[in-house]
């Protein structure tokens, strides 16, 4: 079977691979489509400082059983599944305290261990989610990147009536926008993209600001009436936007964030103690697929507008050329196995 290898850092090739074996509590899954993240770009050029390497990378995925292992209940072949990447060991303080996507020994499939970027790939159960035969498996693979928002907006405790401002209109700025808006909060979206603020406005946002042209701080000042705003998410991850977020939050106000940058940012303590803000770090995602799965069964989210291109997955890397040098074109692409 054919698999994306990622050997070292700048190195990504179609390699023939053994064909896994499912073993105990494990089903093996043929890949059927896989979405490129951002996080798997940065696999390959050497820039997650996270990652082990050689890798078969892919993270956000969906397919078919093929076989199941000794000892696996209620699954069948042939079942489609959503995959949740991330494993736990269940013993660390983090598992002990039900927080598990932060687990001491965590593991993620595409990143610690391998991936679904693969023809086949074994799994454990526990990680698969059925997902309805009517779905496209593209729909499948989107589940993942839903539940990154669905994670941000829980840890975040976002509702109906709040005020958030979501930086950034790419992926999962809109994951994030289209999640919070199935609650019916009020979102205002920042960006450096036009094309990407307009598809912004079309998925709900009150106010999109391109902060090239604008000043943010203002715009939302004008947006809050000069109170302050009471959520705001951070899919961007530049660190010298956060003394900004921490002047524009309200009073009582949080910060949710998801960039994985090394480079410090300011903190002053005056504006955090002042106002009592909470800062609030979200990573990937806990127990989040069925959830995730119910949105997109109650037609609650519109997975499918993510979706800007398609390659066959032989061809990853004109996929990842295409992704960098198109920027206000490119939103989710997806991998066909
Ligand atoms: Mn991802």
């Amino acid at each position: 079977m054919k698999a994306v290898y990622v050997a070292e850092p700048h190195s990504l090739e179609i390699r023939e691979m053994p064909m896994p074996k499912p073993g105990e509590g494990e089903a093996l899954v043929r890949v059927r489509a896989g979405g490129i993240c951002g996080s798997d770009m940065h696999i390959y050029h050497g820039t997650n400082p996270l990652a082990k390497y050689p890798r078969i990378i892919g993270h956000e995925f969906s397919g078919e059983i093929e076989s199941l292992g000794p000892g696996v209940q209620g699954f069948s072949i042939g079942d489609r599944v959503a995959v949740d990447p991330v494993t736990s060991c269940g013993t660390c303080y983090a598992c002990s305290i039900g927080r598990s996507n932060v687990c001491e020994n965590l593991e993620v499939f595409g990143v610690h261990r391998h991936g679904g970027f693969a023809e086949y790939v074994a799994l454990p159960v526990k990680n698969l989610h059925k997902i309805p035969s009517s779905w496209s498996f593209e729909k499948g693979s989107l589940v993942e990147p839903f539940t990154i928002a669905a994670n941000v907006l829980s840890r975040t405790e976002c509702s109906g009536a709040d005020r958030l401002l979501i930086m950034g209109a790419g992926p999962i700025g809109q994951v994030i926008l289209q999640a919070a808006r199935r609650l019916g909060t009020a979102c205002a979206v920042a960006d450096i993209v036009d094309v990407r603020l307009e598809k912004a406005r079309r998925l709900g946002a009150e106010v999109t600001v391109n902060t090239k042209d604008d000043s943010l701080e203002e715009a939302m000042g004008k947006w809050t009436g000069g109170k302050g705003i009471p959520l705001i998410i951070d899919a961007v991850g530049i660190p010298d936007l956060f003394p900004v977020f921490l002047r524009m939050a309200s009073p009582a106000g949080r910060i949710g964030l998801l960039g994985f940058s090394k480079a410090p940012s300011e903190l002053v303590q005056l504006e955090v103690v002042k106002k009592e803000l909470s800062i609030y770090g979200s990573r990937l995602n806990r127990n989040k697929f069925p959830e995730v799965i119910s949105w997109f069964e109650d037609g609650s989210v519109e997975p499918e507008l993510l979706v800007s291109h398609r390659y066959p997955f032989e061809k990853i890397r004109e996929a990842m050329e295409f992704i960098q040098d198109n920027p206000s074109e490119v939103c989710k692409v997806i991998l066909e196995f």
